[in-house]
């Protein structure tokens, strides 16, 4: 409820004049703000106040779009591609993101099977306002710990998340028996994000198939693949795509983007690709965009095959992020009692911090849980994390670092944090 003070009305005014005027809908009161939100309202304030943090909440690559991609963008822009475009976006664009999916990930695809979105998260967002009823009791399973907007996003378009808990000693992945126990005649999806942000790792080919095995047994089951990370791999185990697998594919939502790959997280790009029922899923996400915001930015989609044929500069990211994955690594593995997956893929490592629950820090806080530990570590080194709680299942035991850094603050930060953990008493 809505209180005079919180209104910003002053006192004057009726009480029912503010009520009846100020109420939020229960679905904008429903959606909680992210504790991390406070981590990076700290991070600020103590920037502000001169100091100099290492911070590796980024979720997001630290190089410049390469400039072939900025320069069609520029083109485009300058020759008038300035107003609105259709919904469906450009037949280049759509074309080329088919070709991509075809040539590189064996999808069977053609343009109509593709919808282009403000960013993956609207393409997610899209995807399950086409899928699921709310009010019915559908449900959305989720492996987490995942990324902290599949909850809000589920619970906005109507449905429930069900999420099956992992943990570190799998590599956060979970079985097809596992996942199966969860499928109940109200579930309308799957939702899969490998490699996964925040684990840092992702399923292997063989571990793929199995799930799709899996399944096959329930045909009333859509599979959205969240492939946002599928250029940041640091091993030789190769990406999957549900969307190849014939036997599920015309239940597969395949989703990407052009933000982590190609360095492009502002220019708000991603894309759908449903293949079943003659795209009848990326039909209606374009339909519903339409009356949502329209389309991507127009000048936006020149941009789209010229990123999309690039291999050169997105292969000269990946090896970078390759070799801040293993310092990263090699670094957490010297911490005291933290247990810590190798980042396989994406840009995190997710160590395991639960030891240090229920002790007291350095300086003489009391950690009791993950964001304690962040705060306290932010407090006490001037290194800022992201606490795990806010992504589900283990994620309270766990903190997220993002090496979306340069190699000294990788190495300077990791190691405070390392030393600041050999002071705790025990
Ligand atoms: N999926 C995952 C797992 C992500 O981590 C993100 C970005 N943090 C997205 C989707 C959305 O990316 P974007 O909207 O920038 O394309």
């Amino acid at each position: 409820m809505v209180t005079e003070k919180d209104s910003g009305y002053s006192t004057h005014m009726t009480t029912t004049a503010i009520l009846t005027g100020m109420e939020l809908s229960k679905r904008a009161t429903s959606i909680p703000p992210s504790i991390t939100l406070a981590i990076s309202a700290k991070v600020k304030e103590m920037k502000a106040a001169g100091k100099e943090i290492i911070a590796f909440g980024a979720g997001e690559p630290d190089f410049d779009t390469p400039a072939s991609i900025t320069d069609a963008a520029i083109a485009s822009l300058k020759e008038g591609a300035t107003h609105y475009m259709p919904s469906s976006g450009t037949p280049e664009a759509r074309e080329a993101i088919a070709t991509k999916l075809s040539e590189e990930n064996n999808i069977t695809c053609s343009e109509a099977h593709i919808s282009i979105n403000c960013g993956a998260k609207m393409s997610i967002n899209l995807a399950l306002m086409a899928i699921v009823d709310s009010g019915v009791g559908q449900e959305v399973i989720v492996p987490t710990p995942a990324w902290v907007s599949y909850k809000p996003m589920i619970e906005l378009a109507g449905g429930t998340m069900v999420d099956v808990p992992s943990t570190v000693d799998t590599g956060f992945k979970c079985t097809p028996e596992e996942l199966e126990a969860a499928i109940t005649p109200n579930t309308k999806s799957i939702l899969i994000n490998t490699p996964s942000n925040p684990c840092g790792t992702m399923y292997s080919p063989d571990e793929i198939r199995a799930i799709a095995k899996m399944l096959e047994q329930h045909p009333h089951v859509y599979i959205i693949s969240d492939e946002i990370y599928e250029r940041l791999i640091y091993t030789d185990i190769e990406h999957l795509s549900f969307g190849a697998i014939p036997e599920i594919a015309d239940r597969v939502i395949t989703i990407n983007g052009l933000s982590k790959a190609f360095a492009m997280t502002g220019w708000r790009i991603g894309y759908a690709c449903a293949t079943g029922n003659n795209g009848a899923v990326a039909k209606a996400m374009n339909t519903l965009q339409s009356q949502i915001n329209t389309s991507i930015t127009s000048f936006c989609y020149a941009a789209i095959p010229v990123a999309l044929g690039m291999k050169d500069e997105v292969e000269a990211m990946r090896t970078v992020f390759a070799k801040r994955a293993a310092l990263m690594n090699g670094l957490i593995s010297t911490w005291p009692n933290v247990q810590c997956a190798t980042p396989t893929g994406a840009f995190y490592a997710f160590p395991k911090m639960s030891y240090y629950y229920g002790k007291t820090s350095p300086a003489g806080a009391e950690v009791t849980d993950a964001v304690s530990l962040s705060k306290a570590l932010l407090n006490e080194t001037s290194v800022a994390v992201v606490p795990g709680t806010d992504f589900g299942g283990c994620g309270s035991e766990h903190i997220r670092l993002s090496f979306a850094c340069s190699e000294e603050q990788i190495t300077e930060g990791v190691n405070r944090i390392g030393d600041w953990l050999k002071q705790f008493e025990d």
